[in-house]
């Protein structure tokens, strides 16, 4: 047990003092960099972007319905002194906050969408929901909103301290939970003068990794139309829809045997009639579809082949194939982690109190894992994997194929957590997560100092970039006619925002 876990209760000024002092007035540091991570280890700036969090956290809200926790986010960038643009590239809840002027450009992403069907309390190692049904923040997404949004302020202010040239930008990115919003961004421009981008992603542990990672993704619902009929007296006159959607769903399954290895497929049928006693003239069934960059669209083509069959098995119509996101693997740059590594390595593991690992303990309790409580120890830089098997996706990789990127994994969530489940929405909220927020923004913006100081450093992530991109070039797998699908989460969210709003957290 080290000295910050004897402190415990009642002794936060005293942890406050000891983050300040410790590793980071190491002399190497220079002074821009002093400069924000002191003013993040105020313990004012941690409570405020801690209640920041708290505050997403309770919203909830699904992609492109993020209103509330979009606007708190930039408000709280406009009063620190940044220029807001708004509603961009088609999404009314994508924001871009720039300060500065100049070269270089270094662009900081920021997610805030949460996921369906998990409402939990916070800080509670049971599962019990807040409003049952309701969705929750069990990616971590109300974390990285706040945490990168407290990087972006702390730059901005040591640029006017040290008068450092260059431009700050927050990338306010929707809907990263259905990958939807970075390629509609990239198209519309937003991304084209960025010269380095950092990502981010709330874990259980401290770290960043370079090279490919995670898998593209095609986001697509089959929509078919077929004819209602009296499913008792007359059923020969009707053409079910709802059939063509359960043949094609058995054709993807037979499919799946002759599918490369790395690919990933689920769907869910959002539509499959109202009645048994009427043949369903409608259904509906939403792919999300998974493999590497030179696979997926072949594999795409194939699925919607499987729809095809099922519409002339059925004598139904293949209505509509509406692709409502398409987004590449990561491409993450091994010169920019290597740098994201040293400022993570300077910055350290949060000190958790007592209560923290009390709790991380009684949570992994409850999952039956190893009850080891918070980490201690930062990670190391990871590498990629030597047989890649494939995985989850997210649509900055898209933004890794535009200008160099790499994510700084930091933590908060209690290890054992699982990802899109209770724990982590659970993990997501109060002081434990409060700390985590704060080394993440700590670290990602004593990285954003060196990519605005160092233009050794810069050039040679720049170079790397440029060298890569010959044989990977940026070609977007959406198609010409995609439109972000503003509607998709609109009726799913008014049902549920009514009783969530009785527990927003402010
Ligand atoms: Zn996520």
């Amino acid at each position: 047990m080290n000295n910050a876990q004897h402190l415990g209760r009642g002794f936060q000024a005293l942890w406050v003092l000891l983050v300040t002092l410790s590793p980071l007035t190491a002399a190497e540091v220079p002074p821009e960099k002093q400069s924000v991570l002191d003013w993040l280890s105020q313990p004012q700036t941690l409570e405020k972007f801690g209640r920041i969090s708290d505050a997403v956290w309770s919203y909830a809200e699904l992609g492109l319905q993020e209103q509330k926790s979009s606007a708190l986010l930039i408000k709280t960038v406009e009063e620190a002194g940044f220029t807001v643009e708004k509603g961009l590239a088609g999404m009314p809840t994508c924001f871009v906050a720039s300060y500065g002027s100049g070269k270089p450009v270094v662009g900081i992403l920021v997610e805030y969408d949460a996921l369906a069907m998990l409402s939990q309390k916070g800080r509670h190692p049971k599962q019990a929901p807040v409003v049952d049904g309701a969705p929750g923040h069990g990616c971590g997404h109300n974390m990285m909103a706040s945490a990168a949004t407290a990087a972006a302020i702390a730059v901005k202010q040591a640029m006017e301290k040290h008068q450092l040239a260059g431009t700050i930008k927050l990338f306010g990115s929707p809907a990263e939970e259905i990958l939807v919003s970075r390629p509609y961004m990239i198209r519309a421009g937003l991304f084209k003068d960025v010269d380095v981008v950092i990502n981010n992603h709330s874990g259980s542990g401290f770290s960043t990794a370079y090279g490919v990672a995670g898998n593209a993704m095609f986001s697509v619902v089959f929509t078919f139309r077929g004819k209602t009929a009296h499913s008792g007296s007359a059923p020969w006159g009707g053409r079910s829809a709802l059939d063509a959607v359960e043949i094609m769903n058995v054709a993807t399954n037979y499919l799946r045997e002759h599918l490369h290895f790395t690919y990933r497929m689920h769907y869910v049928i959002t539509e499959g009639g109202e009645a048994p006693n009427v043949v369903p003239d409608r259904a509906r069934v939403w792919y999300f579809l998974r493999n590497s960059d030179d696979k997926i669209e072949e594999m795409y083509a194939r699925v919607v082949n499987c729809a095809k069959g099922a519409a002339l098995a059925t004598e139904t119509e293949l209505a509509e194939v509406r692709v409502l996101a398409a987004a590449h693997q990561s491409h993450h740059n091994k010169a920019l982690a290597e740098l994201m590594m040293k400022n993570i390595e300077l910055v350290g593991m949060p000190a958790w109190s007592e209560e923290d690992h009390q709790f991380a303990r009684a949570l992994q309790k409850e999952l039956g894992k190893e009850e080891k409580g918070m980490p201690t120890k930062v990670g190391t830089l990871g590498k990629p994997a030597v047989v890649f098997t494939g995985g989850a996706s997210s649509d900055h990789g898209d933004v890794t194929l535009v200008a160099p990127t790499a994510t700084i994994a930091f933590p908060g969530i209690v290890s054992g957590a699982l990802g899109h489940h209770w724990s982590t929405v659970a993990s997501g909220f109060g002081p434990g997560a409060w700390k985590g927020v704060n080394a993440g923004a700590k670290a990602m913006s004593a990285t954003a100092i060196d990519l605005l100081t160092r233009p050794d450093t810069r050039q040679a992530i720049r170079q790397e970039f440029e060298e890569y991109s010959k044989t990977h070039p940026y070609k977007s797998f959406l198609p010409a006619d995609a439109q972000p699908p503003l509607d998709f989460y609109e009726k799913l969210m008014q049902q549920y925002r009514p009783a969530m709003e009785a527990f927003y957290v402010e």
